[in-house]
């Protein structure tokens, strides 16, 4: 875990915020021999920030004039071994010289150093807020470790210090140049195999097809030619017998949504191939929504648009039934192609390609906050019995798909109808499209 000291004077509120970080777990306070008495450490959390806190109290009684020498060993060996320093002050006192002198220990090491301006709720506080930017160091973080304010300022200050496999995406952001991993299902006869044929048939196969991804599905490496004469390397999930023309007997066996779960779970982008000339049914939307629910980014395509009657009105016919049995996402691509002429077929491969981007996309936490902030002012949260819902505080956890937490207090009460407005905020306003966004309340435990 990721280390933090609270440093500063006695009296400032460090023994409060240290337990107020450490909170039920103040149990794990270690007691190990050697570790001296004069320092405590816990294991803390803070808005799903998890890390180790080194607390330089217990000086609280000591005698005036041997005060700084012993306060400075202890601060600068808490200070050595930790990522970060909470420098604390009291911004009612205002700085006093111990401050001035703690501020040049610290600016002598090289950990950095928030300075954590407590007590500072009120107007009271404000001038000692002030006062600390004379300290030298980035600005102060007004905070009050007894009303529990200043918490999310002080999670934004020690983020970029501490890693968390939450706010860490590294690992999950696609690889540079990785292939579409795409997967085309839909019912028996919608077309799939004329339309993989067709693809195939058309662009150069880099190997041929690998059996093995499951007993029942192989991928098929090859590269897409786009318009504009960018090659995009594709890895299409094909299940069994896709590619080859099915028997009548496999054409009377429905296909059943487990089936096409097998291809979703090794896609990035799934194609929901229709028949134009049967519309949308409700096996259709079942399949759509698991797709939806495994996180997946969905296209819908209407195939054989070449005998499609009533064009025009046969697609609004489809956009609406989406629209309206898609309870997650709204505005889910709508595309029609033609497997047998190969129309339409170049304009689903670059949705495709959109459509993952947006799965995969990352927004700043601070353009997500600047949102929020505006999408809070319009809509408010609602008050159940009369208590306010407080939200505080957005941050996206993870992509592909991308997932969001939402901070705040009484977040177990948020309504349905409101994670929904901020859901379809959140892709409207920040480009997410129209791919699944998740999005998990939390409430501080502090
Ligand atoms: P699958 O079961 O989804 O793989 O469907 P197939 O690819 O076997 O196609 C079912 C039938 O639809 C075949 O007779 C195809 O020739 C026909 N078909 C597929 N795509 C099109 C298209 O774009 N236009 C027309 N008119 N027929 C198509």
């Amino acid at each position: 875990l990721p280390i933090v000291a609270i440093v500063g004077r006695p009296n400032v509120g460090k023994s409060t915020l240290f337990n107020r970080l450490v909170g039920k777990r103040l149990a794990l306070v270690d007691d190990r021999p050697g570790v001296t008495r004069d320092r405590r450490e816990g294991d803390a959390e803070l808005l799903g920030l998890d890390f180790r806190i080194v607390d330089t109290a217990g000086f609280e009684d000591e005698d005036p004039d041997t005060l700084p020498g012993r306060m400075r060993q202890q601060t600068q060996a808490a200070v050595s071994g930790a990522d970060v320093a909470l420098f604390m002050i009291d911004s009612r006192a205002g700085i006093l010289p111990l401050d001035e002198e703690i501020a040049r220990w610290l600016r002598s090491g090289d950990t950095p150093v928030i300075v954590l301006a407590n007590k500072a709720e009120g107007k009271a506080g404000e001038a000692g807020v002030n006062e600390a930017f004379a300290l030298g160091f980035a600005e102060p973080v007004p905070f009050s470790a007894e009303h529990g304010e200043g918490i999310v300022d002080l999670f934004e200050a020690l983020r970029p210090h501490i890693e968390h496999e939450d706010f860490e995406a590294a690992e999950e952001e696609p690889e540079e140049g990785g292939p579409l991993k795409l997967a085309i299902v839909g019912r028996p006869n919608a077309g799939k195999s004329t339309l993989v044929n067709r693809i195939l048939g058309e662009e150069r196969m880099i190997t041929g097809p690998e059996a093995g991804i499951t007993r029942d599905s192989i991928a098929i490496d090859w590269e897409w030619t786009a318009p504009d004469g960018e090659v995009k390397p594709v890895r299409l999930i094909d299940t069994a017998g896709l590619r080859k023309k099915a028997k009548v007997q496999d054409k009377l066996e429905k296909l059943s949504v487990a089936d096409a779960l097998h291809a979703v779970d090794f896609a990035e982008v799934v194609v929901l191939l229709l028949d134009a000339t049967l519309g949308l049914e409700a096996q259709d939307l079942r399949i759509a929504d698991k797709v939806l629910q495994e996180g997946r980014a969905l296209i819908i395509a209407l195939n054989k648009w070449d005998v499609a009657e009533h064009p025009p009105s046969l697609f609004q016919g489809v956009r609406t039934a989406l629209d309206e049995g898609l309870a997650q996402v709204k505005g889910v691509p709508l595309l029609t192609v033609s497997a047998a002429t190969g129309r339409g077929i170049d304009q689903l491969l670059a949705a495709a390609f959109e459509t993952r981007d947006a799965w995969s996309k990352r927004v700043s936490t601070g353009q997500l906050n600047r949102w929020f902030e505006k999408a809070l002012t319009a809509n408010p949260p609602p008050a159940p019995g009369g208590k306010r819902i407080k939200l505080r505080y957005l941050t996206q956890a993870k992509t592909r798909p991308p997932g969001f937490i939402l901070f705040g207090t009484r977040v177990d009460q948020l309504p349905e109808s409101y994670r929904r407005y901020l859901v379809n905020g959140i892709r409207k306003e920040l480009g997410f499209g129209a791919v699944p966004v998740r999005l998990t309340v939390r409430a501080p435990k502090n």
